[in-house]
C-alpha cells in the first residue's frame, strides 16, 4: 500500500494508523473527516534533510498542499521553513510557531498589502515573477526603510509532464520570468535600492514522477548563477521548487525524497549556496486520509454508485483533475469487490470521488477511507451545497486529536446579513 504512509496498516482486520483504529476516530468525531499521520509526515521531511547534509540547506515545506496548524507546527519543530503564496498562508505559519524568517514568499500575483506585511514580519525572500512585482517591492521596502531579499524566478522552459493544469515551467505558462530575459532582470534589480538580488529560484510544476525534468531544470540555474556571476552579481541561494509526486495508485512508483536530494547535492557540490527546496505534496499526501461512510448503494442505467458521505467539496481532486485515489475499506471485506462509482451527495454529474473502479463490496454503514488525501485535500475544501467542511485529526505518538473541529451550520453563515 505504498499509496499510504508506512504508519498505516490492517491489524485484525481493520485500518490502524500507529497504535488508533481509523473506525474509532470515526465513530467519535463523525465522517467525513481527514486524519493525519505526525510520524509519516516529520519522516519524509527528514528523508530529504537525509539527501542534503553536508550542503548548506533550508526545505521550505509548501503551506498550499497542507495549511493545517498543527501540521504547520509539527513541520516548525522539525525545522522546515515554509513556502508560502498568500498572505493567508504567512498569517498561517507564524500562528503555527514558524519563524518569518525561514519564509519565502512565492506567487504570480502578490498584492501591495501582502508585500507590506510580508516585509513588515521580515521573511528571508520574495520569489519574485516579474519585473512589475519588483518595482513594487522595491517601492514598499523602501517606505518601510528595508533592503527585500530577491529570487527571481525564472522558467527554465523545461516539460514537467505532468498534469497540464498544474505543470508550471514551459514558455506559455504564467510562471516566472523567461530565462532568455532574466539576466536583464538582474541588471535592473541590482540597480534598484531597496532590492537585494540575493537568490535565483524556479518551479516547474508538481506531482513528477521522473525526476529528470527537475534536474535539467537545476542544471540551466546553475548555468545562469555562473552568467550571474560573471556580471558581478553574486546569488546566495538557489531554490530548486518542489514537485516530487507520490503514489496516488497501487502500482504506481514516486522518486524517494533522499535519492532525488542526493542528486541535488551532488550537482552543487563545491558551491557556496544555500539550497532550498519548496516540497509540498511529497512531504503530506500519504500521510493523510480521507475518512467518509457510505449512505446508499444504488444501481441506475446499468452502473452501480457507491454513495458516500464525503463529496467534491471535501476533496476537489477527482472532479477538477480527474484525480486518482484509492478507496479501501477501514474493515477489510472477505467477500468480493464491485464494480462502482463512488460520488458524493452533491449536486453535480462531476462529483465522484472514483470511476469505473473494482472495490470493496462494501455496504451502507461501512466506513472507508480515500487515500492519499493529506496533501490539496481540506485545503481545497469548499462550502458548496451548504456543507460544513469536515473535521481534521492528528494522530500523533499514540494518540489522536481533533486540530481543526468540523464546522457547523453556524459556521456557515459568519459574516453574513440580511
Ligand atoms: C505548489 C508549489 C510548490 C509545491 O509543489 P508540490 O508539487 O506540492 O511539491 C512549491 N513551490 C511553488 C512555487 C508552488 O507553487
Amino acid at each position: 500500500m505504498d499509496f499510504l504512509g508506512k504508519s498505516f496498516s490492517y491489524r485484525q482486520g481493520s485500518l490502524y494508523c500507529g497504535n488508533t483504529r481509523l473506525s474509532d476516530v470515526a465513530d467519535e468525531v463523525g465522517t467525513p473527516c481527514y486524519l493525519y499521520s505526525a510520524t509519516d509526515i516529520v519522516s519524509r521531511f527528514n528523508a530529504y534533510a537525509a539527501g542534503l547534509e553536508g550542503q548548506r540547506h533550508r526545505i521550505c515545506y509548501a503551506v498550499k498542499a497542507n495549511s493545517n496548524l498543527a501540521v504547520l507546527g509539527l513541520l516548525a519543530r522539525a525545522g522546515a521553513g515554509f513556502d508560502i503564496v498568500s498572505g493567508g498562508e504567512l498569517f498561517r505559519v507564524l500562528k503555527a510557531g514558524g519563524s518569518a524568517s525561514a519564509v519565502v514568499f512565492s506567487g504570480v500575483g502578490k498584492t501591495a498589502d501582502e508585500i507590506d506585511y510580508a516585509l513588515r514580519e521580515g521573511i528571508h525572500s520574495f520569489n519574485c515573477e516579474s519585473e512589475a512585482e519588483l518595482a513594487l517591492i522595491d517601492a514598499k521596502a523602501a517606505r518601510l526603510g528595508k533592503r527585500a531579499a530577491v529570487a527571481l524566478r525564472v522558467n527554465p522552459d523545461v516539460n514537467a509532464a505532468t498534469h497540464p493544469y498544474i505543470s508550471t515551467g514551459l514558455r506559455e505558462h504564467k510562471f516566472g520570468i523567461p530565462i532568455s530575459q532574466v539576466e536583464d532582470v538582474y541588471e535592473r534589480a541590482k540597480s534598484l535600492r531597496n532590492i537585494d538580488p540575493a537568490g535565483v529560484s524556479c518551479h516547474i510544476g508538481s506531482q513528477l514522477l521522473e525526476t529528470a525534468p527537475l534536474l535539467e531544470a537545476l542544471d540551466a540555474l546553475l548555468v545562469l548563477v555562473d552568467q550571474l556571476s560573471s556580471r558581478g552579481i553574486a546569488v546566495r541561494h538557489l531554490d530548486v521548487g518542489g514537485g516530487l509526486g507520490v503514489p496516488y495508485k497501487a502500482d504506481q512508483k514516486s522518486p524517494c525524497p533522499t535519492e532525488y536530494a542526493g542528486c541535488v547535492r551532488e550537482r552543487v557540490a563545491g558551491r557556496d549556496l544555500e539550497i532550498m527546496l519548496e516540497p509540498g505534496r511529497s512531504i503530506v499526501a500519504e500521510a493523510g486520509v480521507l475518512l467518509s461512510r457510505v449512505l446508499y448503494r444504488k444501481q441506475t442505467g446499468g452502473k452501480e454508485f457507491v454513495i458516500v458521505d464525503a463529496a467534491m467539496n471535501d476533496m476537489l481532486r477527482p472532479a477538477l483533475y480527474s484525480a486518482h485515489h484509492e478507496i479501501i475499506p477501514l474493515r477489510q471485506k472477505g467477500f468480493g469487490t464491485i464494480h462502482a462509482d463512488v460520488v458524493g451527495p452533491v449536486c453535480e454529474t462531476g462529483d465522484f470521488l472514483a470511476r469505473e473502479r473494482e472495490i470493496a463490496n462494501v455496504f451502507p454503514g461501512d466506513l472507508v477511507a480515500i487515500c492519499t488525501a493529506g496533501a490539496y485535500g481540506f485545503v481545497s475544501a469548499s462550502n458548496y451545497n451548504a456543507r460544513p467542511r469536515p473535521a481534521e485529526v492528528l494522530v500523533e505518538n499514540d494518540g489522536w486529536r481533533v486540530t481543526r473541529e468540523r464546522e457547523t451550520y453556524e459556521d456557515l453563515i459568519r459574516g453574513e446579513s440580511l
